[in-house]
């Protein structure tokens, strides 16, 4: 059985229920009346599990956590308002002022500014490397590190990490790897390769049509042969593996950034993401077909296209061996200058023109002078931005049909 197969059964399975309403409930509530002070008391200390207060967590959200935490293979998991809440709470639960976090590949335009500029400011350095950079990345870990941070693709350079031989780095030094895998749900399994903590825009192929802004980030639990966060590097940590074992980071999470920072998701948009996982083994099997038909037909057209399907490709080899399942809906066009790449965008009829990927719907955007406008000459040279860069997320539009436009749409 395939993996997409395989996840076809468990998440339409592990969402729907076999008593009362099939579909997910939406408790739309704020506050939870705790009925008397005993209970309000056990709710606070942990000894009762209800819900304490939404944003702490509601109902709903739950729901989405759990059908997450098993999609993912992870101990549990913490829904957020958004992807790059889940970012922010997986990152800033951990790191303090001094310690530093090396970020890896071509990385999300909010991602690389949250390190580059927000955190900076609150006292912690990071460092910026390429996938393919290794001995750099490991000379670069110190005492103070504390976590590797890494996108399974370079959106949009398009390059592939080798994630097994960059989490045998993190594993030596005992630095604990997140892996945003945002982009390619099912394909890649972070966990199975070494990760410690997953993370995802729900917002873009969980959810999967626009309709709710949405992140979460996935735990292994603590103790399965992970025992990093056990080490003197994250001492600060320790009271809540006492207290919490396995399910700690569940609570450092909760404790050290949802109730402080406040990044709840919302349960009308929880149920929406619910709704749209279960179809998300259906979509990728066939958005994985579909971007290798396009970049294919394309590539052959005479447009310089950007996939590692591609023999071109620099990391064609790693995707042939490690990405059996494709790399996500992805793919670039660098046209000749920006006007070249308005011209093509303006031309295509099927194509909506937006900031978005993992849609239903194939979309565009040209990179430089919308989500990466703000970056500096060199920052865009790392990240791959080149002037008359487009970035495409394939639909589920029949591939023929996309081919066909975008064909028309270049000539
Ligand atoms: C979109 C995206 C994010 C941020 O998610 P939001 O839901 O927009 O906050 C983070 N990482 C990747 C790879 C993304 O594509």
């Amino acid at each position: 059985m395939n993996r997409f197969e395989k996840c076809n059964t468990q998440l339409v399975q592990s969402i729907g229920k076999k008593e009362g309403p099939i579909s997910p409930v939406i408790v739309h509530s704020a506050s939870f009346g705790y009925g008397n002070s005993e209970t309000a008391e056990g709710i606070f200390d942990g000894s009762i599990k209800k819900p304490l207060y939404a944003r702490m967590g509601n109902p709903t959200s739950a729901q989405l956590e759990s059908a997450l935490a098993q999609m993912e293979g992870g101990v549990g998991s913490v829904a957020t308002a958004s992807g790059m809440a889940a970012s922010a709470l997986a990152v800033m639960s951990i790191v303090g002022v001094g310690d530093e976090v090396i970020s890896i590949g071509g990385l999300f335009g909010g991602t690389y500014t949250l390190f580059n500029e927000t955190l900076r400011r609150f006292g912690v350095k990071s460092h910026f490397f390429d996938v393919d950079a290794l001995e750099a990345i490991e000379a670069a870990i110190n005492g103070q590190t504390k976590l590797l941070f890494l996108e399974s693709v370079g959106n949009p350079n398009m390059r592939l990490p080798d994630i097994a031989a960059i989490a045998d780095i993190a594993a030596k030094h005992g630095v604990a790897l997140i892996v945003d895998n945002t982009t390619t749900p099912l394909c890649v399994r972070p966990f199975e390769l070494g990760a410690d903590i997953v993370i995802y825009s729900t917002t873009k192929l969980l959810t999967g049509n626009a309709s709710s802004l949405g992140g979460a980030a996935i735990y292994r639990a603590i103790g399965e042969g992970n025992d990093k966060f056990k080490t003197a590097r994250y001492a600060d940590l320790h009271p809540f593996i006492e207290k919490m074992g396995a399910m700690a980071m569940i609570a450092v999470a909760k404790k050290r950034a949802m109730r402080d920072l406040g990044m709840s998701p919302d349960a009308f948009g929880s149920f929406l993401t619910l709704l749209g996982l279960e179809t998300l083994g259906l979509r990728m099997e066939r958005i994985a077909r579909s971007v290798e038909e396009v970049a294919a037909a394309l590539d052959a057209s005479g447009l310089h296209v950007i996939h590692p399907s591609l023999t071109h490709h620099p990391h064609h080899e790693r995707y042939r061996t490690l990405f059996l399942y494709g790399c996500g809906p992805l793919l670039c066009i660098d046209c000749r200058d920006k006007s070249e790449a308005f011209r093509l965008l303006n031309a295509t009829k099927l194509a909506t023109i937006t900031a978005n990927i993992g849609d239903s719907r194939t979309l565009a955007l040209h990179m430089a002078s919308t989500i990466y406008r703000d970056f500096d000459e060199q920052t865009r040279a790392f990240l791959g931005i080149t002037p008359g860069l487009i970035r495409l997320s394939i639909g589920l539009e029949s591939s023929r049909d996309i081919i066909e436009d975008l064909l028309q749409a270049a000539t």
